[in-house]
């Protein structure tokens, strides 16, 4: 799939070049290549999107859901076939080690597997006499047309958190990517283009804040997903929800892994530097703080600094490397701005990743794995999200500490603990103040057939994304309630 070096818009069907006056630099954050330029699209070109969608979802609502699924069918086929393209495309433009493209694309397949049980997932109730001769129903429709706004660091799989069950529940759907990693999903619409799915049912729209907004005030649309940082979350939310629109927008988060004495060290170890490392850490589940309790503070301290010294950095693309880099010029400078400040507060750089140079790619914006111990608990650095490789160690003496330390935080994404103890397992899963529990795991991201949790900061709404959640965000529920007197019966 050969893409041209200005992306355009696809509307109605069509792929359109942008009236936008301003394009961005889509580069390759290891080697600094630019890949192509991406139009920053103007209101207008949202409202040509909304109305293709609106004008598209009376016939689409009206297409049987096991022939509307047929569809996502073809699609799965066709994205199983272009799978080592499309997976390259997210290294290429995102940074991100092949195998981790690879996990993130079988995401997105595994929704557009769930969503084609909509049939099912999609029924009703029915009470047959509620009162004598009376039946009551409740059928699920769709809302009309919703948008999925994209954070830059999984390009591939967050709009399936939503799109494929978009379409599957009746709705017809538009997409605005991340304006620092739209090719993927330029991919996927091309794909999207050959399953013969009516004109205007999904679009695509590029753009930055001006489009976003867009979207946010159009009246066709009803219902906006959102996933991205904690401050742009709570705007979205409050924007969108002003204008009478349902929105769930998922922000940022802090993710603590605490380790008790008894923990396998080894297996923490290993699983935790892929949580705080993997992906360069930015990943909306990455560890980002470690606790330990008691006598598991040295054996742990140690194994980690020597599990962030041993990580190969380099580019994505390379086969034995483990990390790559983070997105832009800008994030490296405010990450390494981040760690010097942990230090200028008083916590020990254990492992220094500032200054990485990568022999062949020594522009790229790589910073290697940091691990920064004892900052001060109050200190922003242990309260606010990194977005880099970087991870504090804290030393407490009990789990209750741990536990009243992490639910001292703003956000709520993910929590994890490393124990061999069962009742110990069971009070942190009780008492954690986060939507998504690890226990002896390090990233714990829910399969499609399962919510994408989220709580306090990082999440704004009620209904998340993936599985039953998202069928019930794009469905409005119907209550009928029915006489049919026998009196009027020719028949019987
Ligand atoms: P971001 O908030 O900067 O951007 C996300 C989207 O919002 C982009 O499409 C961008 O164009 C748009 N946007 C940015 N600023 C805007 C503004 N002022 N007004 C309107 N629209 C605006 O996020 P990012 O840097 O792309 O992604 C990283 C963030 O996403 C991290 O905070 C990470 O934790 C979070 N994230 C969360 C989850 C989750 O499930 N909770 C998953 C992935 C990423």
């Amino acid at each position: 799939m050969d893409l041209p070096r200005k992306l355009r818009n696809y509307v109605g069907g069509t792929w359109v070049e942008s009236s936008a006056i301003e394009y961005l630099d889509i580069t390759n954050p290891a080697t600094t290549e630019v890949l192509g330029k991406v139009p920053l699209s103007p209101a207008s070109e949202v409202g040509q999107a909304a109305e293709a969608a609106a004008s598209a979802f009376p016939a689409w609502r009206r297409t049987p859901a096991p022939d509307r699924i047929q569809y996502l069918f073809k699609l799965k086929a066709l994205l199983e076939e272009h799978l080592d393209e499309l997976e390259r495309t997210i290294t290429v433009e995102c940074g991100k080690t092949l195998e981790e493209s690879k996990g993130e694309m079988r995401r997105a397949i595994e929704n557009v597997e769930v969503a084609c049980g909509i049939p099912s997932m999609m029924q009703g109730k029915v009470t047959e006499d509620i009162a004598s001769g009376i039946d009551e129903l409740m059928i699920r429709q769709p809302v009309g047309v919703g948008a999925a706004i994209a954070p830059f660091n999984f390009p591939g799989m967050i709009p399936f958190w939503f799109m494929p069950y978009a379409l599957a529940c009746g709705n017809t759907y538009l997409v605005k990517p991340s304006e620092r990693v739209p090719l993927t999903m330029q991919k996927v619409f091309a794909l999207l283009d050959q399953i013969g799915l009516p004109k205007g049912v999904v679009n695509l729209v590029n753009g930055g804040r001006e489009t976003v907004d867009a979207i946010l005030d159009h009246p066709k649309i009803g219902a906006v997903s959102f996933v991205g940082s904690t401050k742009v979350a709570r705007y979205i939310y409050g924007r969108a929800a002003a204008n009478g629109k349902r929105a769930q927008c998922q922000g940022g988060a802090k993710n603590p892994v605490i380790v008790l004495p008894d923990a396998d060290i080894e297996m923490t170890t290993r699983i935790t530097a892929d949580s705080a490392f993997g992906c360069a850490g930015q990943r909306c589940l990455a560890a980002s703080l470690a606790i330990t309790v008691g006598a598991a503070a040295q054996p742990f301290t140690q194994a980690m600094a020597e599990a962030a010294d041993q990580r190969q950095v380099g580019y994505g693309l390379d086969a034995n490397v483990q990390m790559g880099p983070v997105i832009t010029a800008e994030s490296k400078v405010r990450i390494e701005r981040a760690i010097a400040e942990g230090a200028e507060q008083g916590g020990q750089v254990l492992v220094d990743g500032r200054g990485a140079r990568i022999p062949g790619f020594e522009h790229g914006f790589f910073i290697r794995p940091t691990i920064l111990e004892n900052i001060p608990i109050q200190s922003e650095i242990v309260r606010t999200e990194i977005f880099g490789p970087v991870l504090g160690v804290l030393h407490v003496e009990t789990i209750d500490d741990a536990i009243s330390l992490v639910n001292s935080g703003r956000y709520g994404n993910m929590a994890c603990l490393f124990t061999s103890d069962g009742s110990a397992a069971r009070k942190f899963r009780y008492e954690c103040e986060a939507g998504n529990i690890g226990i002896n795991i390090g990233v714990a991201a829910p399969m499609a057939f399962f919510p994408f949790s989220g709580w306090k900061d990082s999440f704004f709404g009620d209904l998340h994304g993936q599985s039953m959640d998202a069928v019930e965000f794009f469905t409005q529920k119907k209550v009928v309630v029915e006489r049919w007197p026998k009196t009027w019966s020719r028949k019987f």
